[in-house]
């Protein structure tokens, strides 16, 4: 692959190189900003990008247009609107345009990063730019990334870390902006203390068997209902810490077969997190969630709005595992089934 990133930044450019790189992927960057106000910030962003290519070996190309006046004649009309009509679109137009030019077969770039750019509209502008330009737009989020690539520039790296998007708008709405423009996170994700977390649909299930017999110790138990259920994690930076599974019962019913977190991860939250996280997202679709559970348990499910009881199984533990299943002091026996009401 012969790729051609649009680099806004050195600070922005570390986490998606780096991840590239995780794929084998050398892209070659391009420098195209002439959003960049004024000269002295150019230049200091210009040649910190240089400095970093330079340190870690990579082929950069720089469209050296300082480009204040152009800039401002073409966004003077409508101040508010400016980054979608006019400076993403400058910008990636005149990379894909560049890397049809000098034969690349992809584009992307470090616009996608950042939490506080237009990230569905670049994804989209850049789509419909490859198709006219038949060149393959490489799609990554790497909003995942943000703060990890933020610490790395600033902390471990020194680069020189800009206090504003580019334009003299932007400098300015530094001071005086009674909107400050919020992060856009990957859909399911927040961040906490700079770190992100983020709700994942797990495919390759089988691969955490060892994390879900943690709460069901029988492999057999899992085998019955893991191939027809939904299994989603809970991820903090990279890591998947928490497990759940969800079987759908009838059109109106799931139940929540499987609910663990990682040992050195209990204790924060995250679980609890997780299945709130999925109540919100299913009770557009289902009415109710049912959780067969431990005695030891029912507490926690009824903190989490499982209040109503439903029935019990008697002897369920005894008679379904082969070993004697013990939660702290207490051995599990029967199974009580509780429900959440998803409207609630
Ligand atoms: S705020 Fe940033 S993206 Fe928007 S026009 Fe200014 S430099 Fe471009």
């Amino acid at each position: 692959m012969k790729l051609l990133m649009h680099t806004c930044c050195a600070p922005c450019s570390v986490y998606p190189i780096d991840e590239l790189r995780k794929e084998n992927i050398e892209p070659t960057l391009f420098w195209y900003n002439p959003n960049i106000h004024p000269y002295k910030e150019y230049e200091a962003r210009r040649d910190c990008l240089k400095e970093y290519a330079k340190q870690i070996n990579l082929n950069a190309i720089f469209e050296d247009e300082y480009g204040l006046d152009e800039f401002c004649k073409n966004v003077a009309n409508n101040l508010n609107t400016r980054c979608i009509d006019y400076c993403y679109p400058v910008r990636m137009r005149k990379t894909f345009e560049y890397a049809k030019e000098h034969g690349f077969d992809s584009v992307t770039t470090t616009l996608l990063y950042s939490i506080y750019q237009k990230h569905e509209y670049i994804k989209k502008l850049c789509e419909d730019l490859s198709k006219e330009f038949g060149i393959d737009f490489l799609y990554r989020d790497f909003r995942i990334g943000f703060w990890e690539g933020h610490n790395k520039a600033k902390n471990e790296l020194n680069l020189y870390m800009q206090k504003y998007c580019g334009c003299v708008f932007s400098e300015e709405s530094r001071y005086n902006n009674p909107n400050p423009p919020k992060p856009e996170l990957p859909t399911g994700c927040e961040y906490e203390s700079r770190r992100a977390i983020c709700v994942k649909k797990i495919e390759n299930k089988d691969e955490y068997l060892d994390l879900l017999l943690d709460a069901d110790p029988s492999k057999t138990s899992i085998d019955k209902y893991l191939s027809d259920s939904d299994v989603y994690g809970l991820q903090v930076d990279k890591n998947i810490v928490s497990l759940a599974v969800i079987l759908h019962i009838d059109k109106n019913t799931l139940e929540l077969k499987n609910l663990v977190t990682k040992e050195e991860y209990r204790g924060k939250g995250y679980a609890k997190k997780l299945l709130k996280s999925l109540c919100g997202n299913y009770k557009q679709k289902y009415n109710k969630m049912l959780v067969g559970t431990s005695e030891n348990n029912i507490p926690f499910y009824v903190k989490q709005g499982f209040d109503k009881y439903e029935k019990t199984i008697k002897n369920y533990f005894v008679d379904n595992y082969d070993e004697e299943i013990w939660d702290g002091d207490l051995q599990c026996i029967d199974m009580y089934y509780y429900s959440k009401d998803l409207k609630k």
